[in-house]
């Protein structure tokens, strides 16, 4: 039976390594935390998952929560100024709803569900010795820790990474008592230019359904006051606050707001990151890296998850039909060249929302407003970002694809 070790108990960790365990590997799984310390600990994400990567749960039996996670039925794009005045303003239903299930719920009961079908979880946090030791031990050794440490393991792709700072602040809210939309659920995300975002959709956390706030604020511009906060009822404060002030539209619905729990709160930044697929331990030994510790993107565009599930379903795939061949690292690159494949066509989405948008963006968006067809495409593509080439970054292609909308409209 092949040995696989994979570290970090993550969505790709997690559904990679209950994947394989279907298909007869011997999975070591290393967790730097137990399921209770992540339980119990702080929100992590907002994890809003589309139709595509859920569906690779559900071929698993691993979506849990498709009773009770609350659903993500659309999209509505607005953007406009701290006056109210909305000058983009479309919406839609997806062709499948969306999920987001907090991982602290998620997480524990994928580390439970992946001893119960016969995998062995080791707690540790791994470092090199301990990397050298799974790599003697293992046929491959995969590592999913996100954005951990060890992943500066994996060189840097200076070709691919668009990036070396980050261009957000990012803060989230997880909270009770938003008045639900009057139309459908649906990932609402407002612009207000040069200043920041406002994304926030229905979840499932802890204490049952609930919305969770993501507010991407341009460092140094005027929502970037998360230094101020100093405790849980100030952050919801100051997200209030800065609705109100930069998103009025959205501002009705969060007059009655209460946080989750203490720890339903989270600031950060990321520096968007595309990495190398080998990692070279002192010994000579290859591992190979996986989802976020290759491919990190801000979270503007909901899409780290989403990625990570289909990177354990593509990963999962190749380790399979590689059968008893040597995992070596020419089998890793063309592993990682066939998620890149698909995974380029997310960064350069989530990029291209990072910057001032192109002419013909805003074209298209002005025209999901007049034609639901369109508006229908668009939103959907937050299931496939990929469908939004080539015409998203083209000018005369998005001219194109404007008017084979009106066509068949
Ligand atoms: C604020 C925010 C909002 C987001 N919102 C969304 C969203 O709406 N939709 C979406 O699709 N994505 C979203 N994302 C991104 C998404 O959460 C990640 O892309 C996704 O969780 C990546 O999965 P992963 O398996 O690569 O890593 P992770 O989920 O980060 O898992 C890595 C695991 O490895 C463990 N680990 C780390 N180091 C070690 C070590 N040395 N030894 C052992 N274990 C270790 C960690 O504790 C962690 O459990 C968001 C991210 C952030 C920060």
């Amino acid at each position: 039976m092949r040995k696989i070790t994979i570290i970090g108990a993550g969505q790709g960790g997690l559904q990679l390594g209950i994947g394989l365990l279907a298909k007869g590997f011997d999975v070591s799984l290393v967790s730097n935390r137990t399921a209770a310390q992540i339980a119990e600990g702080r929100v992590m994400s907002s994890q809003s998952m589309y139709d595509m990567a859920v569906g690779y749960e559900r071929e698993l039996d691993l979506a849990f929560w498709d009773d009770t996670c609350p659903p993500i039925s659309g999209v509505h794009f607005r953007a406009g100024g701290s006056d109210g005045v909305t000058l983009i303003d479309w919406r839609s239903p997806m062709r499948a709803p969306g999920q987001s299930v907090d991982q602290r719920i998620k997480m524990p009961a994928w580390m439970a569900e992946f001893e119960r079908r016969g995998g062995r979880l080791v707690i540790a946090d791994a470092g090199i010795p301990e990397l050298e030791r799974y790599a003697a031990e293992s046929d491959l050794v995969v590592v999913s820790t996100g954005k951990g440490e060890i992943g500066a393991l994996f060189e840097r792709d200076a070709e691919r990474s668009q990036f070396d700072a980050p261009l957000r602040t990012i803060s989230l809210t997880y909270v009770h008592g938003m008045k639900p939309r009057a139309d459908f659920s649906a990932l609402n995300i407002s612009v207000n230019p040069g200043i920041g975002e406002y994304v926030n959709f229905p979840a499932l956390t802890h204490t049952g359904a609930c919305d969770i706030i993501n507010l991407e604020c341009i460092p140094g511009g005027p929502m970037d006051r998360w230094n101020e906060v100093d405790s849980p009822a100030a952050h919801l404060r100051l997200a209030v606050e800065l609705i109100r002030e930069f998103f009025p539209w959205e501002a009705e619905r969060c007059e009655a707001l209460r946080l989750t729990d203490d720890l339903g709160t989270l600031v950060g930044r990321i520096t968007p990151t595309v990495r190398k697929v080998v990692g070279r331990l002192p010994s000579g030994a290859a591992v190979m890296g996986m989802a976020d510790v290759l491919v990190l993107n801000d979270p503007i565009t909901g899409q780290g998850s989403n990625n990570a599930s289909k990177c354990a379903a593509l990963y999962m795939d190749a380790i399979v039909r590689h059968g008893d061949r040597p995992f070596n690292e020419a089998w890793m690159q063309k592993s990682f060249e066939t998620y890149w494949d698909y995974a380029k066509w997310v960064t350069r989405f989530t990029n291209t929302h990072l910057l001032p948008p192109p002419p013909q963006v805003l074209k298209v968006f002005a025209a999901c407003g007049q034609n639901p067809a369109l508006a229908a495409y668009v939103a959907n593509a937050f299931d496939d970002p990929k469908s939004l080439s080539p015409w998203y970054y083209d000018a005369d292609e998005a001219d194109r694809f404007i008017e084979s909308f009106a066509v068949a409209a």
